[in-house]
């Protein structure tokens, strides 16, 4: 099966999902688009608002300014992978419960799998923790990992993790932007 089969199979699967509570809130599951063959995987929180109508990530805000960062370093959404570790909206984006990153990270998992990214860019707190633990690394917060660069070498995998800030801390803090702008520069570094 080719990897666009093996997605669509995966995304097939979320549309239909009932594996926590949250498909009764959503309005669309976000099952994540971009590149199979990216330069970078980036790996956020959860859909918001705009995310849920639409059925497509970072539409919103956020979307605007993960656009922007792109753009400032050279690279198109068609080239990155973009997912985010619940596929459905949360109430409010009120922050993910346990049971429901447990119910939904094994579509990410395989998702990570089918496209065995050699940059992973993960965005904020949830994204970072649920990486970081899933590659035994030492997690920690955000404001400490922003912006350095962890290798994963096993078996399956040979990649850089990168954590960012979550594109949204620029809407209500805009010195992030510099920090976010920094942070993204150091992702050239890794692309071959
Ligand atoms: N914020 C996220 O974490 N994910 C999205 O898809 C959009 C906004
Ligand atoms: Fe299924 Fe994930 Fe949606 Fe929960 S958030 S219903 S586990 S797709």
């Amino acid at each position: 099966m080719s990897k666009e089969q093996r997605m669509k199979e995966i995304e097939d699967e979320v549309a239909k999902c009932r594996k926590c509570a949250l498909w009764m809130t959503k309005t669309k599951s976000v099952f994540g688009e971009g590149s199979l063959n990216p330069k970078v995987m980036f790996i956020s929180e959860a859909p918001g608002y705009n995310e849920d109508q639409q059925g497509r990530p970072f539409v919103g805000k956020a979307g605007k300014i993960l656009d922007e960062l792109l753009e400032i370093i050279g690279l198109k959404r068609e080239e990155v992978y973009i997912a985010n570790v619940l596929k459905c909206r949360p109430p409010n984006n009120r922050d993910p419960k346990p049971e429901e990153i447990k119910a939904c990270t094994p579509y990410l998992d395989k998702q990570i799998q089918i496209i065995k990214p050699k940059i992973i860019c993960t965005m904020g707190n949830f994204a970072t923790k649920y990486v970081f633990e899933k590659f035994g690394l030492k997690s920690g917060n955000i404001g400490k990992l922003h912006g350095k660069a962890f290798k994963i070498r096993n078996l399956l995998m040979n990649c850089v993790v990168i954590p960012l800030y979550h594109p949204a801390v620029a809407t209500y803090n805009s010195g992030m932007k510099t920090t976010l702008i920094e942070d993204f520069r150091r992702i050239k570094e890794f692309i071959e």
